[in-house]
């Protein structure tokens, strides 16, 4: 709730003229209570999951598979109507129960953190600085928790949930056991707690959060997709990979960069395979899907024969 009664009053407190922006969001939530605006959280993360997956979601359905194979990072692995159906339901659920129960209880830290509501805005250049520390501090930490996960204790009680789909879609981005959706709450909550921000930052980063997570579990790797444009960008095919790999993965940890994973020395299993296995994978199995599925088979049945530990299910 801004703490003036009017625009002319809050414009009299800072000395200056409102931005149209600052004006736009006088008029939004100047009667709101702090814990509304901060209730917006779970609706836009909402909003989010439903829309953001679905143009990906339609083309995988609708299109004709030659069309998208070339794109698709698991060109055989096609999962059906129903099953997007059921994915979604099964992850909105998980989404309302446990990022929603949470909203309900994590209001204090958020005001102990100092997430403000009111005016100045903050500029294009303080919000864009916070949004990288941010990405930063959330692609370490979950780095580290995400080794963790992938302990023997971790992934049979936790994390084996998320890898139930090996070959990921943008839906199944926050598929996950319900302690792993709170436990990844953490890294991406300390940011802002380290540097507290204004709501409609804190707002815009678990947006972008959500919307990055989608792109890396989408299943299919544009050329044009202009996340490749960000330096150290992981992307689709990077995360598709560990899931490809499943339990055994000790490659590809972080969430968003490839920092972590070549400092730590988690990449190089990637790296090789994909220089030399995976773009022949690739390459083989959107031959064969066209026009023969048996030789397809042989491929995985190789590939496993000299890395049982990579290709355990997949390809079967
Ligand atoms: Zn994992
Ligand atoms: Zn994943």
């Amino acid at each position: 709730m801004i703490p003036y009664a009017s625009a002319a009053a809050a414009e009299a407190a800072l000395g200056r003229g409102l931005t149209w922006a600052e004006a736009a969001w006088f008029r939004y939530s100047a009667a709101t209570p702090d814990y509304c605006l901060y209730c917006h959280n779970i609706v836009i993360l909402l909003v989010v999951y439903t829309l953001a997956p679905l143009p990906l979601a339609l083309l995988e359905l609708l299109a004709p598979a030659t069309l998208t194979s070339p794109y698709k990072l698991q060109p055989r692995v096609r999962l059906s109507p129903a099953a997007f159906l059921r994915c979604y339901k099964d992850t909105a659920r998980l989404l309302i129960l446990t990022v929603g129960a949470l909203q309900l209880v994590s209001y204090p830290a958020v005001k102990m953190a100092g997430i403000r509501t009111g005016l100045p805005l903050p500029s294009l250049g303080e919000t864009a600085a916070q949004l990288v520390v941010y990405l930063l501090v959330e692609d370490y930490l979950g780095y580290w928790i995400h080794r963790l996960l992938h302990t023997e204790w971790g992934y049979n009680k936790i994390h084996h949930v998320h890898h139930q789909y090996a070959a990921p879609i943008g839906f199944a981005a926050p598929y996950a056991h319900w302690a792993e959706v709170i436990i990844l709450g953490f890294p991406a909550f300390a940011g802002p707690a380290i540097v507290p921000c204004h709501i409609t930052t804190f707002c815009l980063w678990f947006l972008i959060r959500h919307v990055e997570a989608i792109d890396t579990h989408s299943g299919f790797d544009f050329p044009f997709n202009p996340t490749k444009f960000i330096p150290f960008y992981g992307g689709a095919q990077y995360h598709d990979y560990h899931h490809y790999v499943g339990r055994h993965s000790q490659s590809n940890f972080a969430s968003v960069f490839t920092i972590c994973d070549y400092m730590y020395g988690t990449d190089k299993g990637y790296r090789y395979h994909k220089a030399s296995s995976l773009p022949k994978l690739k390459k083989d199995t959107m031959a064969t899907d066209a026009f023969n599925i048996g030789k397809q088979d042989k491929i995985a049945a190789s590939l496993r024969l000299c890395w049982p530990e990579a290709f355990p299910s997949i390809l079967v």
